[in-house]
């Protein structure tokens, strides 16, 4: 069992965090909103008030961070991870940045001793309550190896990809996929609506043939209710098909599909939907063919 500081307790951090007390783990943790570290604390764990308290003599610093300047300053900054933690630490950043960002920090890490992965997630808010979560890391393999029980207390699925930032260009991949999907789903039910054929059903048959997906399986429903509540939002889809262009560029590849669903997610972005679940691609797919914006239908069935 491991003394564990836990910095960024929202969405997925915070049942992250407390499924790892639940698993015998000794947890700090710290946020700059009150919320998820009050949460952690009803769960059993303890309240920090900085990074300097949450990674003080803690053996294991975990960090699940909006993005890249969130990363960079918890970690770089005055107060941050590499000043205070100590030596040998092993430090698990679990969100999603740009693959440069995870490097930067490794190196920074092992110049003062410190072991550092990035250990991004799919799954979702779900994922992360069910401790069910596919986590794609990038790191030495021995201390991908000693970060078991901390990867074991949150995901299901754990893989070592590559060296440091490797995680990042897997979660730019899966991110690709999951945009592209949800953009093709929402263009199959615009066009069955706009023929007049009963999509419910056209839907559910597609779902049983080669098309099926997670995405058809979980989102069917509340796509086809006009039912958008997040999820994951929009904003968050557009910086990580923001990392996943960028990523291309550092690969020296083209991904022409992948820049196609990043500008309909800037779209989305653009006409307000930013907070919204990216499923609500399908508005920016409708309002692209005309098709008069449907109001919600009331929570969708299962
Ligand atoms: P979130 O905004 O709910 O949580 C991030 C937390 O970090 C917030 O509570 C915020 O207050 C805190 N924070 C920001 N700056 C801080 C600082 N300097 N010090 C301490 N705390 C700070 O975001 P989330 O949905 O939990 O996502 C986190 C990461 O996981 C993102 O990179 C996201 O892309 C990725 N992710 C999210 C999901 C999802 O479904 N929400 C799924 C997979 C991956």
């Amino acid at each position: 069992m491991s003394t564990i500081g836990f910095i960024g307790l929202g969405v997925m951090g915070c049942p992250m965090a407390v499924h790892l007390v639940r698993a015998g783990h000794d947890v700090t943790g710290y946020d700059v909103v009150p919320k998820g570290v009050d949460a952690l604390v009803a769960a059993g764990g303890s309240a920090a008030s900085g990074v300097p308290g949450a990674v003080a003599g803690a053996e294991v610093v975990a960090t699940m961070l909006p993005q890249d300047e969130h990363v960079e300053a918890v970690y770089f900054g005055p107060d941050g991870v590499l000043e205070n933690a100590a030596p040998g630490a092993l430090c698990v950043d679990f969100s999603t940045v740009r693959p440069e960002t995870s490097a930067r920090v490794a190196a920074a890490g092992r110049e003062r001793g410190l072991r550092v992965l990035d250990a991004p997630v799919s799954g979702g808010e779900r994922g992360a309550e069910d401790a069910v979560l596919s986590i794609m890391v990038g790191g030495d393999e021995a201390d991908v190896a000693a970060a078991a029980p901390v990867f074991e207390a949150v995901g299901a699925t754990v893989e070592r990809v590559g060296g440091s930032g490797a995680g990042q260009y897997v979660k730019a991949a899966n991110q690709l996929v999951v945009g592209g999907t949800y953009a093709l789903v929402a263009e199959a039910i615009v066009l069955m609506e706009a023929a007049g054929v009963d999509a419910r059903a056209g839907l559910e048959v597609i779902a049983g043939g080669l098309a099926a997906s997670r995405v058809l399986d979980l989102k069917r429903a509340s796509m086809l209710a006009r039912e958008f509540a997040p999820g994951f939002r929009i904003d968050l889809h557009h910086k990580d098909m923001g990392i996943a262009t960028a990523a291309a560029r550092s690969a020296g590849v083209a991904l022409p599909m992948t820049g196609m669903v990043a500008q309909l997610v800037a779209a989305a972005r653009a006409k307000g939907y930013g907070p919204l679940d990216h499923s609500a691609l399908l508005k920016v797919v409708e309002d692209l063919s005309g098709r008069p914006a449907r109001p919600a239908s009331g929570p969708a069935a299962a």
